[in-house]
């Protein structure tokens, strides 16, 4: 386990898994009934964005750090609001230098009801999160492997809630884990709201990812994706997506308007060239 979110925190693709998180907890939480969400690759919670980790990669500039000095447009503005809030607090002197994780983002978003399972193999890590967390009664660190947690750890108690799934792909299998865990975890719960993440590099091997959702066949799957600049020829990371199982009934229309802006606004390319964002249902309604 050699990935160190610190590395990456508040990039491009934090911007688009977080600020969809915030959006579907906001959701939740309108109606009154407890829910819990449940981070299985949960990272450090807090991220500091003067940390030699953080000023080596400087990603961050192009991801919160963009979005957080640029106009955007009224629809942008009021998709995003409830993590640049969650943000802002955070950084009550303003600009951006401490970056919510996605553990300590739902933790700032929950109602005293809820409740946050977060989970975390790597020893330091989960210790560090331990810490954030030291005290907080609404809250529960485990160091385990996540993957597990979509068996023994669902359904919650609580009935109703979120599973976010963000594992750092750094071995082969990840897509095909993702599948067999989204298998499991929906047969015990199959009311729940899923979130995975994944990324998007030219050998991603996407289409036989869609495939096999659809194959899947979990009623109301929606596929995320962004780009930031071509994906044909540019190595490394071009983009992000998102698997979405159960989305708010409102979401697909809000991501629809919300994230060609986003794409330009995060694009990577001279000219904006090859960013661009496509938001797609796998499977419709049961
Ligand atoms: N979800 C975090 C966020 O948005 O702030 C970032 C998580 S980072 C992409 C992936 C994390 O998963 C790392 O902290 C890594 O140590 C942890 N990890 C790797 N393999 C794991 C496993 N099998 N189970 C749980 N955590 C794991």
């Amino acid at each position: 386990m050699n990935y160190r979110h610190s590395y990456h925190a508040g990039n491009f693709a934090d911007v688009l898994k977080h600020a969809v998180l915030a959006r579907i907890i906001a959701y939740l939480k309108r109606k009154d009934p407890a829910f819990r969400v449940i981070d299985t690759h949960a990272g450090i919670g807090i991220y500091d964005l003067s940390s030699t980790e953080a000023q080596k990669t400087g990603e961050w500039r192009d991801g919160v750090g963009r979005v957080i000095s640029a106009k955007l447009s009224p629809e942008l503005r009021e998709f995003l609001a409830p993590w640049l809030e969650a943000v802002a607090t955070l950084n009550p002197d303003g600009g951006i230098r401490t970056y919510p994780g996605s553990p300590k983002l739902t933790r700032m978003l929950l109602r005293k009801q809820d409740r946050l399972t977060a989970i975390e193999l790597h020893a330091d890590d989960a210790r560090q999160l331990r810490r954030v967390f030291e005290g907080d009664y609404q809250v529960r660190v485990i160091e385990l492997d996540g993957w597990l947690a979509l068996g023994g750890h669902l359904p919650p108690k609580e009935k109703r809630g979120l599973v976010l799934v963000d594992p750092p792909f750094e071995v082969d299998g990840e897509y095909d884990r993702m599948i067999d865990g989204l298998a499991r975890a929906t047969r015990r719960f199959p009311g729940g709201s899923y979130m995975l993440w994944h990324p998007i590099k030219a050998d991603s091997p996407l289409a036989g990812f869609d495939k096999k959702l659809i194959a899947l066949g979990r009623p109301r799957t929606l596929t995320v994706r962004m780009l930031t600049r071509d994906n044909m020829t540019a190595p490394g990371l071009n983009g992000s997506g998102l698997v979405i199982i159960n989305p708010p009934f409102t979401l697909e229309a809000e991501l629809k308007v919300a994230l060609p802006e986003l794409a330009r606004l995060l694009s990577q390319s001279p000219g904006g060239t090859g960013a661009g964002s496509e938001v797609r249902i796998l499977v419709g309604e049961a």
